[in-house]
Order: structure tokens, then sequence, then C-alpha cells
């Protein structure tokens, strides 16, 4: 099919589908607006930082390359809601796209022949979601059979929301990225109107979609994504990259239940734009981040390890520790006033009280997260193995 009529589709599907697809983010919406103040203090200390944060982004080993793109399998989503056909789809539909498709020979050839990507190579499939610039599609590269996620970005809408930059940076940081746990960017293209990122597809959706269905996960499910978050943390932390924005929402999963870190790109330079427009949670804030103003170099890595106890936290209670009215959250967060409840077990209980440490350099580092009574008991030798062989 010739590279207009696709584009044609693209055009149609953007007008078309505009209230089709609400966002699955029903959690403190409102919150934000309640308190304008917060975003812009985030907002002036940000700029500040952002450019210290992110630096030398090297290129991992063809190794981890490798796995991080087996997992990039395709099958069609079982619990995801029902989706209108594409306006014109053409005779392949989506539906029959599974992982079987997905061969080693589509994944090698996709991944490692360099190439010039541009919209005609990708048959387009069906809405995988809509975020507040982008609107991402099951895609698959034609020549290879290459099964992905295309978020197409409207260059004027990004002008509008003054987020050209922080998508550049988005590009240049997540590209650049391979771990299992991280959601991996293959690559990226643009015509006149739109951006283009090839995404890998993480076929169960979000995390957060689960957690709101079991309610609360199970201590050896919450372990073991715990397990997997400290692995693809540390990961980032090694290159300087600070996420600063984890929570469920940002968390796909992968076709084996396993845990993607995504929109860390956005978390890394512009939380607050985010912030502000989209989720407005401030269940996640680190106490530093609360507490410093805009002064220079007051926070660091550690922020994502308050992050990640407030993520266990959540995970194994279904409420995050600090919820509260929005003024109340933010009092809570600066005295780490929270109630674990006593179905916890002692072992992830202390591992939260390690994590949700008011100095962040007294938090338990990742390395001891990752060796942690509560994550040993629950993470199969072998799993925790493969997860320090891939994080290099
Ligand atoms: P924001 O615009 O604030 O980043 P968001 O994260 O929801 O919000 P997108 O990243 O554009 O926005 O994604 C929109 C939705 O599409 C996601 O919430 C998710 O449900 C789905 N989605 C995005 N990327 C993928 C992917 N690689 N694989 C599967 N589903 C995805
Ligand atoms: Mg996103």
């Amino acid at each position: 099919m010739a590279t207009r009529t696709l584009e044609a589709r693209l055009e149609r599907m953007s007008v078309n589908d505009e209230n089709e697809y609400p966002s699955q983010k029903s959690k403190a919406t409102t919150q934000l607006s309640q308190s304008a103040s917060r975003p812009n203090l985030f907002k002036v200390a940000l700029q500040t930082q952002s450019s210290n944060t992110v630096t030398a982004v090297t290129l991992p080993s063809q190794a981890a390359q490798r796995k991080g793109a087996a997992s990039a399998t395709a099958a069609a989503q079982p619990g995801s809601p029902a989706r209108k056909p594409l306006p014109g789809a053409s005779s392949s539909s989506s539906s029959s796209w599974t992982s079987e498709e997905q061969t080693q020979a589509a994944v090698e050839q996709f991944v490692y022949q360099p190439k010039q990507f541009h919209l005609g190579m990708f048959e387009i499939g069906r809405p995988l979601g809509k975020g507040k610039f982008g609107r991402v599609y099951l895609a698959r590269e034609r020549t290879s059979g290459f099964i992905c996620a295309l978020k197409v970005l409207h260059k004027s809408e990004l002008q509008q929301g003054r987020v050209e930059k922080q998508v550049r940076r988005e590009i240049e940081i997540q590209s650049n990225l391979r771990h299992p746990n991280i959601l991996q960017l293959f690559g990226h293209f643009h015509d006149s109107k739109r951006v283009f990122l090839i995404l890998e597809f993480a076929c169960k959706g979000e995390l957060y979609k689960h957690l709101r269905k079991e309610s609360r996960f199970p201590e050896w499910k919450a372990s073991q994504y715990i397990a997997q978050m400290a692995s693809a943390l540390r990961y980032l932390h090694r290159k300087h990259v600070i996420h600063r924005d984890i929570k469920p929402e940002n968390i796909l999963m992968g076709i084996h239940g396993e845990l993607k870190i995504s929109d860390f790109g956005w978390s890394v330079h512009a939380p607050n734009s985010r912030r502000q427009t989209m989720c407005g949670t401030l269940d996640y804030l680190p106490p530093e981040m609360l507490r410093s103003g805009g002064s220079d170099n007051w926070y660091n890595e550690k922020v994502d390890l308050w992050s990640l106890g407030v993520l266990a936290y959540e995970f194994l209670v279904g409420e995050a520790p600090f919820e509260d009215t929005p003024v109340m959250t933010q009092r809570r967060i600066t005295k780490a006033d929270m109630t674990i409840p006593s179905f916890v077990s002692p072992e992830a209980r202390d591992l939260i009280k390690k994590l949700l440490v008011l100095d962040p350099e007294k938090r338990i580092p990742l390395d001891q997260v990752q060796t942690h009574p509560w994550i040993i008991k629950h993470c199969v030798k072998g799993e925790r193995a493969a997860n320090r062989e891939r994080s290099h």
C-alpha cells in the first residue's frame, strides 16, 4: 500500500476516534487541579536539574538487545477492551497477529538491520491507547513481520504543549536503553505533521489495570515485580538516568507478565507538564521534592527508591501509603506518615520501611533491595540470576 494511503488512514483515525478510547487512568486526576502550586515548583526545580541528570548513555550489549527484542512479542491481549476496527483497515486484521508470528527471524531482521524507517513500512492495526500527546497503534513491519507499537505524536500538539524538546530528549534517552524491564524504543521517524515512535509492544497492557482488577497483588507477585523494578532502576541509575515518575500507570506488561517501565523520558524531563494535565497524583512524590523549593541539587536518583517503596506498598495494600486529600498527602509524605496493614508480611514491611525513609541517603540501596529477604523468599534463584545477567 502506498505511504500516502496509510497516512490518510492515520489522519482519519486521529479525527474519528477522539473519544472512543478514554484513558483508563482514573486515579487522582482531579487532585492536581486542586493543588496547582506544586507543579510549578516541580517545573522550576526540574529545569535546573534536567541538564545534569542524563549524562552519557552508552550502547548496551548485543545480548541484552536481543533479549529485549525477543520479548517484544505480540499476542492479542486477552483482557483488553473491545476496540472498534480501524476505518479502512486492510484485510490483514491485527487480531490475527499472534506471538507465533514474531519469529526470531523477524526480530533479527527488524532489530539488527539498520534501516531508515518510514510509515509505508508498517501495517497499522488496532489502537492500543491514547495519551496526552499521542495515540498508540499496534503495527507490523511489512518485510520482517515484526510486531511493535507505533506511537503517533502530532507536531502541532507538541508545539502547543511546548514539549518538543522533551520528546527529543525522550527519544534520545530511551532509544539507548536495553533492559528486559524497560520498554524498548526501536526507532523513530517523522513526516511534516507527525512524529512516530516505534516501541516494543507490551501485549498485556498497563500494570495499573491489572492492579485495579486484582485489588492487590499476592506477596510472591509483588516481590517479583519489585525485583524487576529494582533491576531496571539499577540499570537506569548506572546510566545516570533518574526515572522520577515510577508508578503503576507508567509500567506496562509484556507477554510473560514481565514489567516494562515506560514513560521515563517524560518523567526525567517533564513530570510537571505530564502530571499537570494527565495524572496529577502526588502519591509517589518523595519528600525531598516537596520540601526543597527551587534550589539546585536538591535531589538525586534516590527519589526512585522512595517511589519504589510507594510502589511496593501499593502492590501489597491496593492503595498508595499517603493517599489522602492533596494537602494531607503532602503533609504526610514530609513526615513519612503511613500505616502498613497487619496482613503485610514482616519481610515486606521491613523493605517498605527501609525504602520510605525521609533522608534520601539512608534509603536502602538497590543492590540491597535485590538481596532483601522478602525478594529472596519469593524470587526463584534462576530468575534473579537471569535478571542480574541481563542488567549489564
Ligand atoms: P502520557 O501521554 O501522559 O504519556 P500515556 O502514558 O497513557 O499518557 P501513551 O504513552 O501515549 O500515553 O500511551 C497511551 C496508552 O497506550 C497507554 O496507557 C497504554 O495503554 C497504551 N500503550 C502505549 N504504549 C504501548 C506499548 N508499547 N504496548 C502496548 N500498549 C501501549
Ligand atoms: Mg506514555
